[in-house]
């Protein structure tokens, strides 16, 4: 085993006293506890603002000064010493959750793949829920204590950039990621050369480097192929995400499966447990045989021992969404690996193939199905649709019999909380409130946190949220190049008094996000209303090649544009995790309309509970399971359609009737003298109350301990 070297590569020029500041840049750790932000903010407001919050950026561009200063400031010593105190019992407790669960275990390593992490915006990495679950599922694991690594890609261009033309079409810019500016410690050998893998793609050899990135406790290691060793077609492999090329996709599949169990195999990390979040890395399943037949193993024994130490999670209820490929394309690809595995051509596609209504292809989630022996789904109801969608792989079953069990998605409490929520759940709930994010006996505290604070911390947000955008629609402005028309999309007539709903997804089209637009004089003269006015924001990306998902935002976009809407509808450009936090922290309601199954689980909405934001949701994924039929409200129930055109209009007309008959006069009317609007707020408790344990990462990842990890590692044993 070689030594691996870990080496910062920015360094930082801080004085003695404060020089932990740089290590603690290098650990995303900072995410999510606010104390720590607070020290940079601290020490440069302006600057942590104008680098977006980015550590690393801020110690390189802030004046030495200002740094002298608050060496001097006995509040900020007070503040850092505690924070560093914090961080070291954070790194170093021995007396975690899975410590004290599984002490036997403590020398197990699980190993996360996930084609995208999202762990904040300054690591552009994602695209959008699939990473952020990920990104969440690692921090959670960190606070945890789980021995789990993370394996991924860095994207050096990430996914894109969007902007809107002034009629309404998103445009996509490309960007680089400054490499000095992001928490990427490169690894080395001792003699300072890159850590690399390489793996076979058709007629040559592809080289990936690795870095890794600190998620506290938790390390992610992302491979990088940009190397003077490929090609330079192959150095853009891991440029971007999600590439429509087939052959793209298809090898950076490999990569991500064969080449990440490489990476791991070099470090020494030999992990119990392999957690394949959705299907991108299934081939990790065949390299594992490779290994194992390539030591003498029979091909079907090895497949078995595989198996027993393979988890997969499957995100996908709709059948086309899965992710697929062409049998040429695995004839091209493969054709290497049949006689490494002892395998005939017809045996290998056997591991993957479908048919589908449009031919034959190779389907990820089909080999990862058939080489995991734990196996679930993101939701209740996804449970549901997956054992259903799935039943042909298991004939022998019934429908609820197919091993396809279920844990719904959550959310890190600790990222996606707003500092002022944070520090009204210390004071009424606990002062480590984050250690007990599942526990719904100290979430009934909740009601103790009086009224007007609560309502003071929603105005707040709404405030915060209302000078994000208007600032934003400045800038646009000053920066000029658009048409003013932009400039109010853009949300610079937003206000901060009204009822406000936010809508942010992606834009495909089973999301609907168009469905309030079906009935638009109704729309207008709802919004309209000059005593209870209503402002809805929208937000988000269609995918490059989503004609239809384009189409959608462009006919919102008009909606925004009409000056009949008044300004009051707003399309904030680029969502990304900073755009994610302000809207699901500042807005009222949180609105999501999909067209009933296809939402695996949703997760943004349970960002928006836990800030004490109310979901108005069809009755779908997460949601489902979330309302109790006070803490927000639902669109529909559990009814199937065969006619989608009916769902969309029974769902549409309860959508304006909720709206118009309970939601706007609930916000406007029966107000306290100064101002409370009673029902409101005990609706927004119940919801943090009900919601916050409910769908914490803290409860997702215990669950994938104690009902998925723990078989895997008793199998190992075995
Ligand atoms: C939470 C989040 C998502 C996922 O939200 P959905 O509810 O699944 O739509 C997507 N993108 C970003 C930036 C997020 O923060």
């Amino acid at each position: 085993m070689e030594e691996i070297r870990r080496k910062t590569p920015a360094s930082f020029s801080l004085p003695r006293r404060i020089q932990r500041l740089g290590e603690l840049s290098y650990n995303l750790w900072w995410v999510w506890n606010h104390d720590a932000q607070a020290l940079y903010r601290m020490i440069d407001k302006p600057l942590w603002d104008m680098v977006s919050h980015n550590p690393i950026a801020f110690l390189q561009q802030v004046q030495r000064p200002l740094l002298n200063k608050v060496v001097n400031e006995t509040a900020f010593l007070d503040k850092y010493d505690a924070v560093m105190d914090k961080f070291d019992h954070y790194m170093q407790s021995q007396e975690t959750w899975f410590e004290t669960n599984y002490d036997d275990y403590r020398k197990d390593t699980i190993a996360y793949f996930s084609f995208e992490f999202g762990l904040h915006e300054s690591l552009p990495v994602y695209a959008g829920g699939l990473g952020i679950l990920s990104g969440d599922h690692l921090k959670a694991a960190s606070d945890l204590g789980m021995p789990l690594v993370g394996v991924g890609f860095v994207y050096k261009q990430g996914y894109f950039k969007q902007k809107i033309t002034e009629d309404g079409w998103q445009e996509t810019s490309n960007f680089y990621l400054n490499f000095n500016e992001i928490p990427l410690i490169p690894l080395m050998d001792q003699d300072g050369k890159p850590i690399m893998v390489n793996v076979d793609l058709p007629g040559r050899k592809v080289y990936a480097r690795v870095w890794q990135v600190n998620v506290g406790r938790v390390n992610l290691y992302l491979m990088d192929s940009d190397l003077e060793e490929n090609s330079p077609n192959d150095r853009q492999l891991t440029s971007r995400l999600y590439s429509n090329d087939l052959d793209v996709r298809i090898s950076q599949e490999i990569l991500l499966g064969v080449g990440g169990v490489r990476v791991l195999r070099k470090l020494d990390i030999n992990p119990t447990v392999w957690h394949m979040n959705e299907g991108h890395s299934a081939f990790l399943a065949l390299e594992r045989v490779r290994e194992l037949v390539e030591s003498g193993v029979e091909f079907e024994a090895a497949t078995q021992l595989v198996k027993r130490n393979n988890v997969f999670t499957t995100h996908t209820p709709v059948p086309a969404g899965n992710d697929q490929f062409p049998i040429w394309l695995i004839d091209k690809y493969f054709a290497h690996m049949w006689p490494q595995l002892n395998l005939t051509r017809d045996e290998f596609v056997e591991l993957g193939r479908q048919t589908q209504t449009w031919g034959e292809s190779f389907v990820m989630p089909v080999l990862a199905l058939k080489l995991s022996e734990q196996r679930n789904a993101v939701s209740e109801l996804h449970g549901i649709v997956s054992r259903k969608m799935w039943n042909w792989l298991w004939p022998q079953y019934a429908d609820d019999e197919v091993p396809i069990g279920h844990i719904t998605n959550g959310i890190h409490t600790g990222t996606w909380v707003a500092r002022q929520m944070d520090s009204l759940f210390q004071r009424y709930l606990d002062p480590n409130w984050q250690d007990y994010a599942d526990d719904t006996e100290m979430w009934s505290r909740v009601d103790l946190i009086p009224d007007h604070e609560i309502w003071a911390v929603r105005r707040h947000l709404k405030r915060k949220l209302t000078v994000f955008c208007n600032e934003r629609a400045r800038k646009m402005w000053q920066q000029g190049g658009f048409h003013p028309v932009q400039v109010v999309a853009s949300g610079v007539l937003m206000e901060p008094y009204s009822l406000t709903i936010g809508f942010a997804r992606r834009f495909a089209t089973y999301k609907r996000a168009n469905l309030i637009l079906r009935d638009y004089e109704r729309l207008i003269n709802m919004i309209n209303n000059a005593r209870m006015p209503v402002q809805i924001i929208f937000s988000g990306k269609a995918h490059p090649a989503d004609e239809p998902g384009k189409l959608i935002i462009q006919q919102i976009y008009r909606a925004v544009k009409d000056a009949k809407t008044g300004g009051r509808l707003i399309f904030l450009e680029d969502y990304d995790m900073n755009v994610a936090r302000l809207l699901v922290q500042g807005v009222d309601v949180w609105l999501n309309t999909p067209r009933r199954p296809n939402e695996a689980s949703g997760t943004s909405g349970m960002k928006a509970a836990l800030n004490g934001v109310l979901n108005f949701s069809v009755l779908d994924g997460w949601w489902r399971e979330g309302y109790n039929g006070k803490n927000g409200w639902s669109i529909g129930d559990d009814t199937e359609y065969h006619d989608p055109n009916q769902q969309d209009e029974a769902d549409v007309r309860e959508l304006y009737d909720t709206l118009e008959n309970d939601i706007i006069p609930m916000y406007y009317q029966s107000r306290t003298p100064d101002g409370i609007p009673g029902e409101w707020v005990k609706r927004l408790k119940d919801t943090i109350r009900t919601n916050g344990p409910q769908f914490s990462t803290r409860r997702m990842v215990k669950e994938y301990m104690d009902e998925m990890y723990i078989n895997a590692m008793k199998n190992a044993r075995s």
